[in-house]
C-alpha cells in the first residue's frame, strides 16, 4: 500500500507534473509565469490549459467542471456545467474554452453582499486563479476561482488574500534588498492550519435537532466523565475512528492535500489533523477540502464530523492553529534565524516587524477569529483569551531586551561576527518550550496564531497578518531607504531598537488563562475584546481602514459591506440556535419531562390510595424539585421567544447583534441550566434524543 501512496498522491490534481506532460511547452512556460511573477495571463494560454485540462479531466472520468469559489457564506460554493455540447444530428462533442475556464457568471444575487450589490446588477463573475490548482472531485473538475460583482468589488475570501500576498511580497522584497539580499525576487507567505474537529454516531446525532441545526448541543447533562481523566489526548486510536482518518488520508492526498498528521485530542471524541504548509492561497483552498472531505468521509462510515467550535458544554470545544511563515523565493524561511549574523540580522528585522503588526493591528487580528461559535471558546480556559499577545520564549525575549537596553550592540562591536551566531542559536535549540495559553506564538521558524475557531476559513485571518506585516515593513523601508550602506546597520539597530521599546507591551510569555493578565493586559492598554459585537466594529475603524484601502485590499465599500455580513452573520446564527432550542423542548424535552411527572404523581398517588403511608417523603420532593426545574424551563422558554420576537424588529445591524449577545444568550443560557439539571433525573427510555454519554463515549 505505501508504495503506492507516491502515485497515489495528486492523481487527481492538474499540477504542474501533468501540466508539464499535457500543455506544449511555451503554454506551459507562460502559465508558470503566472504562477511564479503573477503575470497576466493571456487568452490563447488559457484556450491551450483549458483543452488539456478537459482532456485528462475526461480521461479521469469528470463530465462536468465547475468553478469553486469562497463567498462570504463561510462554505465554499460551486455551480456544474458539462463539458458536453451539441454539434447538430443528435451528436454531441465534449468541450471545454478557455474564456469557460478563465470566467463563470454566476448569478450572485443570493450570495451575501452587504448591500455592495443591488439586486438588479445581480451579476457576479468568477476568475480562474491559475495559483491554485484544479482538481477532480466526484465527477467534476473543480477549478479554483476568485469571485466578485460587475463593477469589480471582491465578494469573496480569495480576492483579499491573494491582494494581501502581494502587497506582503512587495514590501518584504523592498526590505531585503535594502538589507542585501538582492537576489530575492518574491515573498511568499506560508500557512500550517491544525485543524481540530469532532466525531459522533450518525444515528445518534440525527435524533438531536440541536445538532442537526445549529452543529452544537443546546441541551445536555454532563456525562459522569469528561475530559479530566486526560486519558483521550494522543490516545490510542479506536478502530473505528483509525478506519475513517484512513480513508480521509487517502482521499485527501489524492486531492494533493499533504495531510501528515493525526492524532486524537484532549476531549472525548476530539480529534486533530494538521498537513505540511503550504503557500497560503493553496493552504487555504486545501484547508476548505479537508473540512468538506471530514464530513464526506465521516458519513461513509455511519460518522458525522462535527466542525463547530463548541459542540459540547463542558469540555474543550475545536480550533484551528494557524502556524504562518514567509519565504523567499530563493529558499530562505525568513523567520528561521538561520546560523549566520547577517541572516540574523534579517531575522530579527522581521521578528521585529510581526510583533509591531500584531500590537498595531491586535484588534484586526481578533475581528478575523470572531464568530459565534469562536466565542463560546475565547477566553474559556481552553483555548487562547481574547487579548491579542506574543509568546515569544525566554530566550528570544533576552535577545529583543538587549537590543533595547543596548547590550545587544555592544558585543557586537566587541564580537563583530559573533554576536548573532553567539546569542541566536541558543534559542532556537531551545524552543521546546511551548505555551498553550498563548493566542500567538513564536514556535521555532514560525508564528502560530492559536485564535481560529475550528470553523472558519482561515483567508481572513491571513489577510489581516499579511497587510499588517506588509505595512509595517512598508515604514521600515521608508526609514531605511535614504541611508547609505555605511549607515545602514546603525540605522537598522536604531529602528530595531526603537520598535522593540514601543511594541513589547504586546509580549506576554507567561499563563494568559490567569485573571492577573487580564488585569496586566489593560495596564498595557491592550485589547480585551470578548464576543464579536465588540470585536467587529473596530474592522472599520479609521486606522484599519486605511492600512486596507492604502494596501489595495479592499475598498471602504467593501470593508462596510463585510462587516454587515459578520454582523447578519452572527445573529443569523443566535436567531437559529434559539429557534433550534425552542423546537427541541417543546417537541423533545419538555413532553419527556412531563411524562416523568406524570409517572411521578401516578407513583405517588397509587401508593397513597393504598395506604399514605407507603409514599415516602423522597418521592414527593423529588417531584417537586423536578416540576420546579420544569416550570423554569417553561418559563425560560416563554420569555425567550419574547425576545426573539423583539431582536427581530431590531433594523441596526450592530444594535440587533447586541442583542442577541446580551439578551438572546443569556436567555438560552436561563433555559440550560434548569433544564440541564431536570435531565439529570429523567429515566433514560423518556428522553427521545441521546444524551452525552452516548453522543461522547459511544464512537
Ligand atoms: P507542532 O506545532 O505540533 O510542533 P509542527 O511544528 O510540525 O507541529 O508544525 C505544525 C504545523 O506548522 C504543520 O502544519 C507544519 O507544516 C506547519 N509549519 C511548519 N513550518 C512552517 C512554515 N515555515 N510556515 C508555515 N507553516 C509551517
Ligand atoms: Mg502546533
Amino acid at each position: 500500500m505505501s508504495k503506492k501512496i507516491p502515485e497515489l498522491y495528486g492523481s487527481l490534481v492538474f499540477g504542474d507534473r501533468v501540466m508539464r506532460e499535457k500543455l506544449p511547452k511555451e503554454v506551459y512556460r507562460a502559465l508558470r509565469k503566472t504562477i511564479e511573477e503573477n503575470r497576466p495571463l493571456g487568452l490563447e494560454v488559457a484556450n491551450a490549459v483549458a483543452v488539456a485540462m478537459k482532456e485528462w479531466a475526461v480521461e479521469h472520468g469528470a463530465t462536468h467542471y465547475t468553478h469553486w469559489f469562497q463567498p462570504m457564506t463561510g462554505n465554499t460554493a460551486e455551480k456544474h456545467d458539462s463539458f458536453l455540447t451539441p454539434i447538430g444530428h443528435g451528436e454531441v462533442i465534449m468541450d471545454f474554452s478557455g474564456k469557460e475556464l478563465i470566467k463563470g457568471e454566476p448569478d450572485a444575487s443570493s450570495f451575501p453582499s452587504g448591500g455592495l450589490r443591488a439586486t438588479f446588477e445581480a451579476r457576479g463573475y468568477t476568475a480562474w486563479d491559475p495559483t491554485s490548482p484544479a482538481f477532480i472531485k466526484d465527477g467534476t473538475l473543480y477549478i479554483p476561482t476568485a469571485f466578485c460583482s460587475y463593477s469589480g468589488e471582491a465578494l469573496d475570501k480569495k480576492t483579499p488574500l491573494l491582494r494581501s500576498m502581494e502587497t506582503l511580497s512587495k514590501e518584504a522584497v523592498k526590505v531585503l534588498h535594502l538589507l542585501g539580499s538582492t537576489d530575492v525576487k518574491s515573498v511568499l507567505t506560508t500557512i500550517g492550519p491544525e485543524q481540530e474537529y469532532f466525531l459522533v454516531d450518525k444515528d445518534l446525532y440525527a435524533k438531536r435537532r440541536d445538532l442537526v441545526f445549529t452543529g452544537r448541543t443546546l441541551l445536555g447533562a454532563m456525562a459522569p466523565k469528561g475530559q479530566e481523566m486526560e486519558d483521550h489526548y494522543f490516545g490510542t486510536l479506536k478502530s473505528r475512528v483509525s478506519a475513517y482518518m484512513h480513508e480521509l488520508d487517502e482521499e485527501l492526498w489524492k486531492l494533493g492535500v499533504p495531510a501528515k498528521t493525526k492524532h486524537n485530542e484532549v476531549a472525548p471524541a476530539q480529534h486533530e489533523l494538521a498537513p505540511v504548509f503550504d503557500t497560503a492561497n493553496i493552504a487555504v483552498d486545501h484547508n476548505q477540502l479537508t473540512m468538506e472531505m471530514m464530513k464526506k468521509v465521516a458519513d461513509r462510515h455511519g460518522l458525522v464530523c462535527l466542525l463547530h467550535e463548541k459542540p459540547f458544554e463542558g469540555i474543550n470545544g475545536s480550533g484551528k492553529h494557524n502556524n504562518w511563515s514567509m519565504i523567499t523565493n530563493t529558499g530562505t524561511n525568513l523567520l528561521y534565524p538561520g546560523s549566520t549574523p547577517r541572516e540574523n540580522i534579517q531575522f530579527l528585522v522581521f521578528l521585529v516587524a510581526v510583533i509591531k503588526a500584531v500590537d498595531d493591528y491586535a484588534d484586526l487580528l481578533r475581528v478575523s477569529v470572531a464568530s459565534a461559535g469562536n466565542d463560546h471558546r475565547l477566553g474559556a480556559n481552553e483555548a487562547p483569551p481574547a487579548i491579542v499577545s506574543i509568546f515569544l520564549g525566554d530566550e528570544l525575549t533576552e535577545v529583543l531586551d538587549s537590543i533595547e537596553n543596548g547590550t545587544f550592540l555592544a558585543k557586537r562591536e566587541a564580537v563583530p561576527m559573533e554576536i548573532g551566531a553567539a546569542v541566536i542559536p541558543r534559542f532556537f535549540k531551545d524552543t521546546t518550550d511551548r505555551n498553550r495559553t498563548s493566542p500567538f506564538a513564536f514556535t521555532g521558524n514560525k508564528f502560530e496564531f492559536r485564535m481560529l475557531g475550528s470553523e472558519i476559513s482561515v483567508s481572513g485571518p491571513n489577510i489581516v497578518l499579511n497587510t499588517a506585516v506588509a505595512q509595517v515593513l512598508r515604514g521600515f523601508y521608508e526609514e531605511l531607504k535614504d541611508t547609505s550602506e555605511s549607515e545602514r546597520s546603525e540605522a537598522v539597530y536604531d529602528l530595531l531598537k526603537r520598535t522593540v521599546t514601543q511594541h513589547k507591551r504586546v509580549i506576554f510569555n507567561g499563563n494568559g488563562y490567569t485573571d492577573e493578565w487580564v488585569e496586566e493586559a489593560e495596564k498595557r492598554g491592550l485589547y480585551n475584546l470578548k464576543a464579536t459585537p465588540d470585536a467587529l466594529p473596530h474592522f472599520i475603524d479609521e486606522k484599519n481602514v486605511k492600512l486596507f484601502t492604502d494596501h489595495h485590499i479592499f475598498t471602504r465599500e467593501e470593508m462596510v459591506s463585510r462587516y454587515v455580513i459578520l454582523l447578519e452573520g452572527y445573529s443569523k446564527t443566535l436567531h437559529v440556535e434559539a429557534k433550534a432550542m425552542l423546537s427541541m423542548l417543546h417537541h423533545d424535552f419538555l413532553p419527556a419531562a412531563e411524562r416523568y411527572i406524570a409517572q411521578l404523581v401516578s407513583v405517588i398517588q397509587g401508593k397513597t390510595g393504598v395506604d399514605p403511608a407507603l409514599t415516602s417523603t423522597a418521592e414527593r420532593k423529588r417531584l417537586t424539585k423536578i416540576n420546579e426545574l420544569v416550570q423554569a424551563v417553561y418559563e425560560g422558554a416563554d420569555v425567550l421567544a419574547e425576545h426573539l420576537e423583539k431582536a427581530e424588529g431590531i433594523s441596526d445591524p450592530l444594535e440587533q447583534a447586541k442583542y442577541y449577545q446580551q439578551v438572546i444568550l443569556q436567555d438560552m443560557q436561563d433555559i440550560r441550566t434548569p433544564a440541564d439539571e431536570a435531565e439529570g433525573y429523567l429515566p433514560q427510555e423518556l428522553l427521545p434524543y441521546p444524551n452525552y454519554e452516548a453522543l461522547l463515549f459511544s464512537v
